[in-house]
């Protein structure tokens, strides 16, 4: 069998398309587009990859940005400073903090900026108001990742209610979130992490099975129901060549990206699993695009509401 391969990408452009005429909508009636401040403190080159790809879609989508830059020596007070100016401006309506924050802020400082956000402008979903929102099923933000995955399973008319869904891993962005939207939509849902006990035969159960671990291609085929779905969250670059060969052994495509760059993006899902699944999510070019698309749609939500 040769898994289906979901097209994140499509359904991406497909979600950002629709989102059009309700950014001209929001126009018309606040006299200005939906509008997402995004906070990054420090230098961390993948972040600021990150906030690149976020600001030029929300360009790109005809939004209202703003960039707020912080150097990585900045205090916790000058970021909840900044959090609490976009706060109470009126003309923003989706604030973003990107994460990680720097190491030396404290390793509570990352609760406490989510904490100080607006639950009425968090379009990320990380405040403990939208987590709790969202486990009661309520209207708010859910986190853009694994709402992304909810929106590709349903418009890709991958059947969820009734379904054994298989989340592995537990953080407050991906996993936890991930087990209340798929069991919203009516699936039964087990939660896996780094304690479970025999994690394949575990996995092996899933008609749905969602990594997102963050370990380059843990999930081989042994841990995959023949036929099931197989959902990639994770996003690794892999830099060692011993590890590059050992995964991608039979892609010399992918091999010779590694060899060019030095470097190759492996998702938690090793790639010979496609020889199983029935369909499964690519990386890149799977949930990664999702992610992004759902911010957009989050902020635009932020703004509907906001001019209601
Ligand atoms: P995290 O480190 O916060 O959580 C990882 C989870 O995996 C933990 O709950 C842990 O219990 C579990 N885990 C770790 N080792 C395990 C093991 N050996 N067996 C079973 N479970 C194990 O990571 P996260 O923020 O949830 O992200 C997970 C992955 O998803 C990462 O690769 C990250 O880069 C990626 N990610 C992708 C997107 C996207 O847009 N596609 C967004 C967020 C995160």
């Amino acid at each position: 069998m040769t898994a289906k391969i979901l097209d994140g990408k499509a359904v991406a452009q497909q979600i950002r398309n629709e989102l059009g005429p309700r950014v001209a909508r929001v126009r018309e009636r606040l006299g200005r587009p939906p509008a997402l401040s995004i906070v990054l403190v420090g230098d961390d080159p993948a972040s600021q990859v990150y906030v690149r790809n976020k600001l030029k879609t929300a360009e790109e989508a005809g939004m209202g940005i703003a960039h707020e830059r912080l150097p990585a020596t900045a205090t916790l007070a000058a970021t909840l400073a900044v959090v609490r100016r976009f706060n109470e401006d009126r003309t923003v309506d989706g604030i973003l903090v990107q994460s990680p924050l720097p190491k030396a802020m404290g390793a509570d400082a990352e609760q406490q900026v989510f904490d100080a956000i607006d639950p009425n402008k968090d379009v990320d979903g990380f405040s403990p108001i939208s987590a709790g929102r969202l486990v009661q099923n309520r209207e708010g933000f859910a986190p853009c990742t694994p709402a992304g995955v909810i929106e590709l399973l349903v418009r890709s008319k991958i059947p969820i209610e009734g379904k054994h869904a298989v989340v592995i891993g537990r953080s407050d962005i991906v996993g936890k979130p991930m087990a209340s939207l798929l069991l919203h939509k009516n699936a039964t849902v087990t939660i896996c992490h780094s304690r479970t006990r025999d994690l394949p035969a575990m996995a092996r159960e899933a008609d749905i099975l969602v990594a997102a671990i963050g370990r380059p291609a843990f999930v081989t085929r042994d841990y995959v129901k023949p036929g099931a779905v197989v959902i990639d969250v994770g996003i690794n670059s892999v830099t060692s060549p011993e590890d590059a060969r050992r995964i991608f052994a039979s892609y010399p495509d992918r091999l010779e990206t590694f060899e060019r760059r030095g470097s190759v993006l492996v998702g938690d899902v090793h790639p010979d699993v496609a020889e199983v699944a029935g369909a499964l999510t690519p990386v890149p070019g799977g949930v990664g695009p999702l992610t992004i698309a759902m911010l957009m749609a989050n902020t635009v939500k932020a703004a509907e509401l906001r001019a209601r």
